[in-house]
């Protein structure tokens, strides 16, 4: 039985490039979208939060004006939802994509009643182009969509770490996992696996947030039942 009757599932660009760290690599999605299937089977009602890193990262460009490259930014989620929404629906699992910058011809709009409906049928529900606005993050989309939809948890899914550590363990070799921690600690410590505002936004609206990794297999899915494999914050 899963532990979770809905879930938002935030995934970074990056985890949908795979080694390329740039654009789509569909065999990575592919696994990925496996992932989503098993807990799309235990019932878990699903949303999905695409980040757009992968393809550009608004403010990392210098000489474009910042709006316009966050909303730059925003566009290349909604590529990536789109890949993910084609493996998730080749596997029989049928998909909604919305987006919060309207397009019509591309996707549905962000209609937050609607979003709730589709996860109630048990469509995945995949939201695209971040909170629709520059200067923000998808993990403030994420933190958003999921208080916005009453969400039990995020799933906050990460290439190349599996939890929260105490640094960067890519870098420090004997940097230290949390298995738990408050939001106020990762403010308080400085903790850069979320951006403030949407650390705050999961804690002023008390979300559990589980961090894991998408590298190792069925993390999502262990997540789901209860099982601990990555950091739980509170
Ligand atoms: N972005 C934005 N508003 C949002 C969400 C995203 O302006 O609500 C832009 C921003 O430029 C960001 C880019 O889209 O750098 C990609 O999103 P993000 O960096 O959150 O993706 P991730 O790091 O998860 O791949």
């Amino acid at each position: 039985m899963p532990k979770y009757k809905r879930i938002v599932l935030k995934l970074s660009g990056e985890a949908m490039a795979g080694d390329k760290s740039q654009g789509i690599d569909m065999k990575v999605i592919d696994k990925i979208a496996a992932q989503v299937k098993k807990i799309h089977d235990l019932g878990v009602e699903t949303g999905i939060v695409v980040g757009g890193g992968n393809f550009w990262r608004g403010r990392d460009a210098k000489t474009i004006d910042r709006a316009t490259s966050d909303y730059m930014g925003m566009l290349g989620t909604v590529m990536n939802a789109l890949a993910l929404q084609d493996s998730l629906e080749k596997m029989d699992v049928v998909t909604r994509v919305q987006t919060a910058i309207e397009m019509k011809e591309v996707a549905e709009p962000y209609i937050r009643r609607r979003a709730i409906r589709h996860l109630e049928k048990g469509r995945v529900v995949i939201f695209s182009a971040g909170v629709g606005n520059p200067f923000f993050s998808t993990d403030t989309a994420a933190a958003l969509r999921a208080a916005e939809i009453d969400a039990d948890l995020i799933l906050l899914a990460k290439k190349g770490v599996d939890g929260i550590y105490d640094s960067d363990p890519n870098i420090n070799k004997s940097a230290k996992k949390y298995e738990s921690l408050s939001y106020q600690e990762i403010l308080n410590k400085g903790l850069k696996i979320m951006d403030a505002t949407a650390t705050s936004l999961c804690m002023d609206n008390n979300i559990p947030l589980i961090v894991i990794g998408i590298d190792e297999e069925d993390t999502m899915y262990k997540a789901c039942l209860g099982e601990v494999t990555g950091t739980v914050v509170k």
